[in-house]
């Protein structure tokens, strides 16, 4: 069955039993199609905005405002609007994300509700990798197929220095757990620092490669909580490429890119474990832009929909799922959200401001 079979017809300009009215523009599909063409097929799932780690680029060290329990979405209000978004809205990749996901205790039920979904959705984790020692063998059980872990250094005092933890150990074991479990490809988040960490790609890649995972160089955002990042103190991507081409030989990777946010390149002389040849990727939001082919939809921890990392609205689905929304009227309240999604994030704009939310409370 596919969900133009189970569409949601929505009559154009009219309201629906939930006050939210269709816009007039707005074509009569089930998708989450938007008005520059694209369509979310891939969702982002935030499931807390805590975390066990205050990475500076993210985080200040004493934590932030933590959401209260009460508005944050439970097990079940998760799974239904997951479901909604894969049996109504045509998506086809789930990624959990926060805050720290493993620090949700129902995340094995969730992942097992959402691997069970027809059709079985992609379903993925953004972890910085605690905890994955004990939870990774049960996570694959579930039904989750790979696990993205963040990493910026592989020197201790480093680690410390960045997330304010003394933890590089645990999340070296947790990697190697992942592994085991078979959680891969496994691709490792990286973002590069002055001063702090823009010496050590080389040596992450090396050690990627040696270990058979994706490393990934994720251009810093403007979406941390102290709003202290500033355009000239980022490392850009070619900065990040120079870097990786004092060892490692690259070629643009000849795949179809989609809507994929890195820009991947093959590593010469390097191959996968399960054969083909071995990949970096470089994320590079700010300097390269990849808004025109952005196939994403998000759901923050208490229930808002958000279309992008830098919207500064949000629609809000808990009000409607609390309020005894059916799933038709879910899906109705998300399709207008996400026709309303600029065509890109705006971050040279003269007049660009960040959310109120930073990236840990959104769901990076
Ligand atoms: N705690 C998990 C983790 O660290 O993987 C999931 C959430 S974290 C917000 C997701 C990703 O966002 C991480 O790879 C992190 O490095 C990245 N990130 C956080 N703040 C960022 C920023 N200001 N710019 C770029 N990436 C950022
Ligand atoms: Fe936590 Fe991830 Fe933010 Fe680091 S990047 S503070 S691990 S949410």
């Amino acid at each position: 069955m596919t969900i133009l079979d189970l569409g949601v017809p929505t009559v154009p300009g009219t309201s629906d039993t939930t006050g939210t009215t269709t816009p007039a523009d707005r074509p009569d599909d089930a998708r989450l199609t938007d008005r520059y063409g694209r369509v979310a097929t891939d969702l982002r799932v935030s499931l807390t905005d805590r975390c066990n780690l205050r990475c500076t680029y993210c985080m200040p060290a004493e934590g932030l405002d933590w959401m209260p329990t009460e508005e944050a979405l439970t097990d079940d209000e998760v799974v239904r609007l997951v479901r909604v978004a894969v049996e109504h809205l045509g998506v086809q990749e789930i990624r959990f994300t926060g805050g720290e996901p493993l620090l949700r205790r129902g995340l094995e039920d969730i992942v097992a509700a959402t691997a069970a979904l027809d059709p079985r959705p992609d379903t993925s984790v953004t972890t910085n990798g605690l905890g994955l020692t004990k939870r990774a063998g049960r996570l694959a059980a579930a039904g989750l197929d790979r696990v993205n872990v963040s990493l910026d250094t592989l020197r201790p005092e480093r680690f410390a220095e960045i997330t304010r933890r003394d933890r590089l150990g645990d999340v070296l074991d947790g990697l190697a757990a992942a592994r085991d479990a078979g959680l891969g490809p496994i691709k490792i988040n990286t973002v590069l620092m002055p001063g702090l960490n823009d010496d050590e790609a080389p040596d992450l890649l090396g050690w990627a490669l040696a270990e058979g995972y994706e490393l990934r160089i994720i251009e810093q955002m403007p979406l941390d909580a102290g709003h202290s990042w500033q355009r000239d103190r980022m490392i850009t991507a070619e900065q990040i490429l120079d870097s990786l081409r004092t060892r490692f030989s690259l070629r643009p990777d000849p795949a179809e890119r989609g809507g994929a946010p890195a820009e991947r390149f093959l590593v010469d002389g390097w191959e996968r474990p399960g054969g083909g040849p071995a990949r970096v990727g470089v994320i590079a939001s700010v300097t390269r832009p990849f808004c025109g082919t952005c196939d994403r939809t998000r759901l923050t921890a208490d229930g808002q929909v958000r279309t992008c990392l830098f919207a500064r609205s949000e629609n809000d689905l808990r009000s409607l799922l609390r309020g005894g929304g059916t799933d038709d009227e879910i899906a109705t309240a998300w399709r207008v959200a996400m026709w309303g999604k600029k065509p890109g994030h705006g971050i040279d704009d003269p007049g660009f401001l960040q959310p109120d939310r930073p990236m840990s409370a959104i769901g990076g």
